[in-house]
């Protein structure tokens, strides 16, 4: 058999791009990418790239599917979601539908068809970030959860008790969505509002095949998600809840994914679970984010970049057994706003039983910006062992063991105010 070739679409040609692009060489696929990064210098793959547009995807799919001869797609993080659904579509290859990408990706599109999918759906309404926030306060149930439409990672997400609180996050969001970076990620200046869903939270890592959906985790979520923000934390699978929590967790998945017209390929979904059943958050046309996917290792030394990437080759493994009982993740969240000047403890924390790995991403004199303002983690902390609450309690433990050193800088901290 020839050797198969797939697309690899990424904005960025940071880790995540070369950990697939290993993937691929490690599985025997060959790899064709397209970035809008062709200019950047350090870009290995400078000769080959296929350049690209993000802001115009109908066009660079159409560059794709001309240049391009290729077996599978696969795209890296959740802006070339898009054209790579554009693109397999135009090439003829099995993805998910562009209709069903660009839903996952409106946190409002996505409640009208988890609501006509029949799921649980809690109480929502979309306003323009412009709108008369006491108006908005008038028509929002309580407690209440407001989230810009189209960002992610939590960013700008802000729960409400009342009207007056309502009124102090609709007007923060709009300060949020405002921002140049929050503007290129999403051009829809709107806010979601939704009722409080109370329940404890997981996420489902899976891959579809031809609507058919497999589960390659289900990941507790141990820390409480009550707001006002909701910043993620630990992850740990396996999920120590009961096969029927489990069972349902996979159902409900399924049927929002359907919903949503997702098909084939990667999602990463988030749910709350509580007495009256699984509440489906979101799901994602993609793996987990970044050096998370780390968290899932399976025997023969494939990661879960090589499943995607044999997945869209159509070469999926039948069998997987993940290579230790139990692993987790601590997304190390931002101490306090201000300027990084130095992180204690790395070895310490490296050192607690259990701990895989300590990856501290903060750079020295980076702006630390919190959640809801900030975009991301400090570092991660990786961990494996006999069972899910050793591997949690590795995690806070290694945690403990970190200190980070922050200047004030009345710049960050503003921000907030
Ligand atoms: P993002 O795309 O920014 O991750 P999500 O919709 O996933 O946005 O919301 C982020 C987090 O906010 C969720 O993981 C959850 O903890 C919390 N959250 C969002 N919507 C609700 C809701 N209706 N009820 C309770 N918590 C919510
Ligand atoms: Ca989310």
């Amino acid at each position: 058999m020839s050797q198969p070739r797939i697309l690899l679409l990424a904005a960025t040609t940071g880790y995540q791009t070369r950990s697939f692009a290993a993937a691929a060489a490690n599985a025997g696929v060959s790899v064709a990418l397209a970035t809008d990064r062709c200019h950047v210098l350090e870009d290995p793959w400078r000769d080959r790239a296929i350049p690209i547009r993000f802001e115009e995807p109908e066009a660079s799919a159409q560059t794709i599917a001309q240049s391009e001869n290729v077996d599978g797609v696969v795209a890296v993080g959740d802006r070339p979601t898009y054209i790579a659904a554009l693109a397999a579509q135009a090439l003829g290859i099995p993805w998910h539908p562009p209709a069903a990408v660009l839903a996952c990706r409106n946190k409002h599109s996505a409640r009208e068809l988890f609501e006509a999918a029949g799921l649980l759906v809690p109480a929502n309404f979309l306003a323009p970030a412009n709108a008369d926030p006491e108006n908005a306060a008038l028509a929002a149930p309580y407690p209440c959860v407001l989230k810009p439409l189209g960002l992610s990672g939590s960013r700008g997400v802000i729960r409400a008790d009342d009207p007056a609180e309502f009124m102090r996050a609709f007007r923060r969001i709009g300060r949020i969505l405002a921002q140049p970076d929050a503007a290129r990620e999403t051009n829809s200046a709107a806010i979601q509002v939704e009722e409080f869903v109370p329940g404890r939270e997981f996420a489902l890592e899976g891959i579809m095949t031809r609507g058919e959906l497999r589960v390659l985790a289900i990941f507790d979520k141990p820390d409480p998600l009550d707001g006002p923000f909701f910043e993620e934390t630990i992850y740990v699978t396996p999920s120590r809840e009961p096969s029927a929590v489990q069972r349902a967790i996979e159902t409900t998945t399924t049927r929002a994914a359907l919903g949503l017209g997702l098909w084939h390929g990667p999602i990463h979904a988030e749910m709350r679970v509580n007495e009256r059943g699984v509440w489906m958050l979101e799901i994602a046309a993609r793996p987990i984010g970044g050096l998370c996917a780390r968290v899932l290792q399976f025997r023969n030394g494939t990661s879960l970049e090589e499943l995607v990437v044999l997945h869209s080759v159509g070469r999926m493994p039948e069998v997987l057994q993940p290579v230790k009982p139990a692993s987790g993740v601590m997304m190390i969240p931002v101490p306090r706003a201000g300027i990084l000047e130095s992180v204690d403890g790395v070895a310490e924390a490296q050192a607690v039983s259990g701990i895989d790995d300590v990856i501290i991403t903060a750079r020295r004199g980076d702006r630390l910006i919190p959640l809801p303002e900030g975009a991301s983690y400090t570092g991660f902390i990786f961990a494996s062992g006999a069972s899910g609450q050793a591997v949690e309690q590795s995690l806070r433990l290694a945690h403990s063991r970190l200190h980070f050193t922050v200047q004030p800088a009345l710049d960050v901290v503003r921000g907030a105010l």
